[in-house]
């Protein structure tokens, strides 16, 4: 028979752990809600914020993706459109073959790519294959290149060995995540590249400086927006552009298309982020639409767009998100329907003829980056890119043209200074705790690539984060039964003695 005072004991000792266990359970259930499907609300839908989207959706299927974009469209940089029945590249066009995340995403889209051709090898193919212009004459950069075949043996060897860093990279980020652009330098040795001036370093290899200002420069102009002043990473970047480029058949807009619709990602346009607040629990979103002020929840925040672009009023971070500021080209790009080339604008050489591509050197020629021509119809279509805005220059460059489209990027490619060891650092690839900037690499790659590399960290980080996150309340939640088995043999115990 047992006593009754023992009874009442372990009626109340049970009475409390249920109690104990209930408010535990309703304390981690609404946690839990939000940590195993975060909802992350992206900044930008370019192709770094759909790649996030895409990738979150594979490694986190219950994550709840929402896209914000200002714009009317999406893409961000990557824009095609449609003009008299033809596709123009207004932004990105081509990849190159290292570039291995871009080239899986579109195979896993089921899209076509131009470069299905190439063996993966890092065979070094001279990129010296164009006009450039130095505001007076036309220059062939093969035949620089061939003038300078010993600069061309020391451009060939650095440009395998960055193919073959970046390969070692990549294997890197097979199994790890980096947290600061110097981390993801680190995992390929790169080494001091990103912190030498282009012209010092290939000066101190021994690179003819013809070769620097009639190729390399219009090269890195081409890719970049800059010449030598650029640091040396940016340069093999450039270089190696040639090594397997590719694009998407029919434009790479297909690409962002089908990553939206893979992801199932929710898109907003017109939509302004104007403050991001962190609150004691995950963020508060302010955006602008339709005139109207709108706010939303999210656990974790990408910043998918060049920061300083966003404009973002970051408020409640301690520290505060501050970053360094960098200073960007802008791109302005023309679409033009000419009966030809005003020759004399481009060359004083009587015998030369202007060339359907060109590629303008820095500094020089108001600012072009290069001009590509498509025969259409009786006339031939010019897409014209420059740093500055040439319009007043357009009806000297052509004959009888007529601009059928215009744009203008004021974030283009940001000035890619080298950054020095221990001086000005990069900007934070993670801005506070569940706050990433995948624009961080913007400051090293310029490239879809680089916002591709970036995008798959930021959803490696937040898997990481949400899941860890979820174990530990996991964890809480067994506790009440273990605290339950705990205090009753406890109880007993003291009972058993007492009695
Ligand atoms: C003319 C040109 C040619 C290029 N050519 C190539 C090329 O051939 N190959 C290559 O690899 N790369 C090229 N690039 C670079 C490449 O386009 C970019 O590196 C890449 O597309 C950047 O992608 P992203 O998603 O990081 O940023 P973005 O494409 O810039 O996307 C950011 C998005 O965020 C939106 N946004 C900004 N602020 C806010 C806000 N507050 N609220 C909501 N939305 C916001 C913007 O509207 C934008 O849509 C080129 C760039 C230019 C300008």
């Amino acid at each position: 028979m047992i006593p009754t005072r023992t009874f009442l004991s372990w009626i109340s000792l049970l009475y409390c752990c249920i109690s104990l266990q209930n408010i535990l359970c309703k304390l981690t259930v609404d946690a839990t809600s939000s940590l195993s499907n975060p909802t992350v609300v992206i900044v930008g839908s370019g192709i770094g914020g759909t790649s996030c989207a895409y990738y979150l959706k594979k490694m986190l299927p219950d994550a709840k993706a929402i896209i914000l974009e200002t714009d009317s469209r999406i893409g961000g940089r990557i824009y095609d459109v449609k003009i008299d029945g033809e596709v123009f590249t207004i932004g990105a066009y081509s990849w190159a073959g290292y570039h291995g995340y871009i080239k899986e995403l579109v195979d896993e889209m089921g899209l076509d790519r131009t470069d299905r051709d190439f063996d993966g090898e890092p065979n070094f193919v001279s990129p010296f294959t164009f006009t450039a212009w130095n505001g007076t004459h036309l220059i062939d950069t093969g035949e620089i290149a061939t003038a300078h075949e010993e600069s061309m043996d020391i451009l060939e060897k650095g440009t395998v060995d960055f193919y073959i860093r970046m390969e070692d990279n990549y294997a890197i980020l097979d199994q790890e995540t980096f947290s600061k652009t110097e981390e993801f330098l680190s995992y390929g040795a790169f080494g001091q590249w990103p912190t030498l001036e282009s012209r010092q370093y290939y000066t101190d290899k021994g690179v003819h400086l013809e070769l620097q200002d009639l190729a390399m420069a219009p090269l890195q102009k081409l890719i970049n927006s800059q010449g030598m002043e650029g640091h040396v990473f940016s340069m093999y970047a450039s270089l190696s552009t040639s090594m397997g480029r590719g694009r998407v058949v029919g434009g790479n807009l297909k690409l962002v298309d089908a990553l939206v619709e893979a992801a199932s990602a929710e898109v907003f346009l017109n939509s302004t982020v104007t403050t991001v607040e962190r609150l004691s629990n995950g963020f508060s979103v302010v955006y602008q639409r339709d005139n109207e002020q709108r706010k939303m929840y999210a656990d974790y925040v990408v910043i998918a767009a060049p920061l300083e672009a966003t404009d973002i009023d970051f408020q409640s971070f301690d520290p505060p998100v501050s970053q360094p500021a960098r200073d960007w080209y802008a791109s302005y790009v023309y679409v033009v329907a000419a009966e030809g080339y005003n020759k004399e604008y481009f060359t004083k050489d009587p015998d030369r003829d202007v060339p359907s591509f060109v590629v303008g050197t820095p500094g020089k020629a108001s600012g072009l980056i290069s001009i590509t021509s498509k025969n259409m119809t009786d006339l031939i279509y010019y897409s014209v890119t420059t740093t500055s805005n040439l319009t007043a220059d357009i009806e000297d460059m052509f004959i009888n043209p007529s601009v059928r489209f215009e744009y203008h990027w004021n974030f283009g490619h940001p000035i890619l200074e080298p950054h020095p060891a221990g001086g000005a650092s990069y900007q934070d690839v993670i801005l506070s705790p569940g706050l990433y900037n995948i624009g961080a690499m913007n400051d090293i790659l310029t490239q879809m690539e680089g916002s591709v590399i970036a995008a798959r960290n930021a959803a490696l980080l937040i898997r990481q984060e949400s899941l860890s996150a979820s174990c530990a309340i996991s964890f809480i939640q067994t506790l009440p039964a273990k605290i339950i088995i705990i205090f009753t043999s406890m109880w007993k115990f003291i009972i058993d003695i007492e009695y």
